[in-house]
């Protein structure tokens, strides 16, 4: 086995021994019989309910074990990624992952036509009973599908319909290249997934050559992109007419467990207080010497270079610190993670980049996976996956209907552990200013990304759908509308004429053909996590059960339930959502104070 610093034993002793070969003949007989059981019931009624109470209980269960083993798999392909046996267990686990879909059809098949009182009658049983809300939802998605063969139809047409534009998308933005003309003159033929980073550079003219010359390439291609995004909108609202969904917006709003209503109140707090997302454009703007940005400035770097390495030792006390310091039991818990080697956090070749945190409710253990840079971004990272593991921590009683979240509530624990790190940093004497102008930076830097770019995306997509329903638009129309919204949301401090026209070509996010809008979860769960934050700083201690129970209830209801029950707020208005936004101007004044210092030093 790979070298690796996260102790795996309690999810398998080995890699392949007897428990784990066994673990899974286990789990791959009992869906067959499962699944064999399920399909010869008829849909749920009086009569039946005991077995298909058996049923959804078992199946809850072997989803447990799937994640499980699947879990185990994905920590041990990502710090090994060219093992070909962990690639072979993860080749066995999709295709067992196709026949737990079998089954899930079974179990939508069950609840789709069950009438009212069937189903109250059903989710009141006692071994249901904690699982009604995501049953509930099950039968609310079955209920918006056409008949089966339609389905089947739709599934088979979308192969080479709406995914295939995707894909079709997705090759010709793999193979664009545009011409680079570098600050020395030198001009080179480079991949458009090279423009990105060459946008965060910190020389200027590097950025704008980037921007100007890859609109270029992306203008030239714009035909076919324009197609795509027409033809992916269409298939929607198309399919959205057959399944008797209402609104485009109702099935992105299904999705994230949350009302309309509820998503127009954080859009009018984003609003009205949009002064304060132009307020930290501007001090970017103050940095680089000029009045104002322009687009290929949003994400250029502060002139300050991380270069005050933090050892591994002393990004985890630094964590472990801020943690204790506000919050003695996150404290504790990150401790106990530590002890227990929970993170792989050493760089090495063969491992994945990125971090995430896995689990498994079987052992109601977390794992952390991330590497580790020595770069105060890299603590960020450190307390953002323990705040994931806290959340799981939190939900370990909670049985497997009542532990899955929606992408809006995912983010929650994760920020509000990085904003207690960064509370820790800032009170921190031994952290230096550059460092703390770094964190802030950083802080900052997503509060404009959560209230500008991401709002622009959202209100640009939902703009084209309304005008989709008419009929396409061309490529001007487009460009039109989304240099429009840009104007809009980033107002004077975006200088005139250097919107990017064509950003709904370059941006894979509209082209993901299996996730209807979205990009505005980000926000929403930034926002939300802020408020929480917000809570906490004016509450102090009291403040912290009320914070436990709202990331318990986070599988058992709505958001707005959720929050309402825990915390007490009314996330269908948009004062919650103001003092959210309102929180920012804490790091941001204190980015103000502290970056003029940290510049003068720096010569
Ligand atoms: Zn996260």
């Amino acid at each position: 086995m790979a070298d690796m610093n996260w102790d795996l034993t309690d999810y398998f002793p080995e890699f392949n021994g007897p428990e784990m070969v066994a673990f899974k003949a286990t789990i791959e007989s009992d869906l067959a019989d499962l699944l064999q059981k399920a399909t010869g019931l008829s849909v749920l009624d009086v009569d039946n309910q005991t077995d298909w109470e058996d049923v959804f209980v078992r199946y809850e269960d072997l989803m447990t074990r799937v994640g499980h083993i699947g879990s185990y798999v994905g920590c041990l392909t990502s710090v090994d990624a060219n093992n070909e046996e962990y690639s072979k267990l993860e080749a066995d686990l999709s295709r067992l992952g196709a026949e737990v879909s079998k089954l899930s059809v079974e179990l939508l098949r069950a609840l789709k036509d069950a009438t009212d009182d069937v189903f109250g009658q059903f989710v009141g049983r006692a071994a249901l009973g904690d699982a009604a809300y995501a049953l509930g939802r099950m039968r609310r998605d079955a209920q918006f599908t056409m008949d089966a063969l339609r389905e089947g139809l739709a599934a088979d047409l979308g192969v080479d319909g709406i995914h295939a534009w995707g894909r079709l998308y997705d090759t010709l933005s793999g193979k664009l290249e545009f011409d680079m003309v570098h600050p020395d003159g030198k001009t080179e033929k480079l991949p458009m997934s090279q423009r990105r980073s060459l946008m965060e550079k910190s020389d200027r003219a590097v950025r704008q050559t980037a921007f100007e010359s890859g609109n270029e390439a992306w203008a030239g291609v714009a035909d076919v992109t324009a197609s795509a995004l027409n033809a992916i909108a269409g298939t929607r609202l198309t399919l959205n007419g057959y399944r008797g969904v209402d609104h485009f917006l109702d099935v992105a709003c299904f999705q994230a467990a949350i009302t309309q209503k509820t998503l127009g109140a954080m859009l009018e707090a984003i609003h009205s207080e949009i002064e304060l997302g132009r307020r930290i454009l501007r001090l970017k703007a103050d940095v680089m010497g000029r009045d104002t940005v322009a687009w290929y400035d949003l994400n250029a770097p502060l002139p300050l270079a991380d270069d005050e390495p933090l050892g591994w030792q002393a990004g985890k006390d630094l964590v472990h610190d801020s943690f204790s310091r506000s919050y003695p039991k996150l404290g504790d818990f990150v401790q106990q993670m530590y002890d227990d080697n929970w993170v792989e956090w050493a760089p090495r070749a063969g491992k994945r980049p990125g971090a995430f945190c896995t689990g498994s409710k079987r052992i109601k253990q977390s794992r952390i996976f991330m590497t580790y840079n020595n770069t105060i971004g890299d603590v960020i990272t450190l307390a953002h996956e323990a705040g994931h593991a806290f959340h799981s921590y939190i939900l370990r009683e909670k049985r497997s209907f009542a532990s899955r979240y929606p992408m809006t509530l995912a983010e929650s624990a994760s920020t509000f552990g990085e904003m207690i790190l960064m509370e820790g940093i800032m009170e921190n004497p031994e952290v230096s200013d550059k460092q703390k102008a770094l964190t802030l930076d950083m802080e900052v830097g997503h509060g404009a990304a959560y209230l500008m770019d991401i709002p622009a995306r959202f209100e640009f997509e939902k703009a084209f759908y309304q005008a989709r329903q008419k009929g396409e638009l061309s490529v001007s129309e487009i460009k039109d509308l989304m240099v429009e919204t840009q104007r809009h949301i980033f107002g004077d401090v975006l200088e005139e004429g250097s919107e990017d026209p064509y950003f709904w070509a370059s941006k894979l996010h509209f082209y993901i053909t299996g996730v209807t809008f979205y990009n505005y979860p980000y926000t929403f769960g930034f926002l939300l996590s802020r408020g929480l934050f917000a809570l906490f700083q004016k509450e102090g201690p009291d403040f912290l059960p009320r914070y436990e129970d709202f990331l318990r209830l986070t599988g058992s209801d709505t958001c707005e339930n959720v929050v309402k029950q825990s915390i007490g707020q009314d996330l269908e208005k948009p004062d919650f959502w103001v003092q959210a936004i309102r929180g920012m101007e804490v790091p941001l004044g204190q980015l103000e104070d502290i970056l003029p210092r940290v510049l003068n030093n720096n010569g």
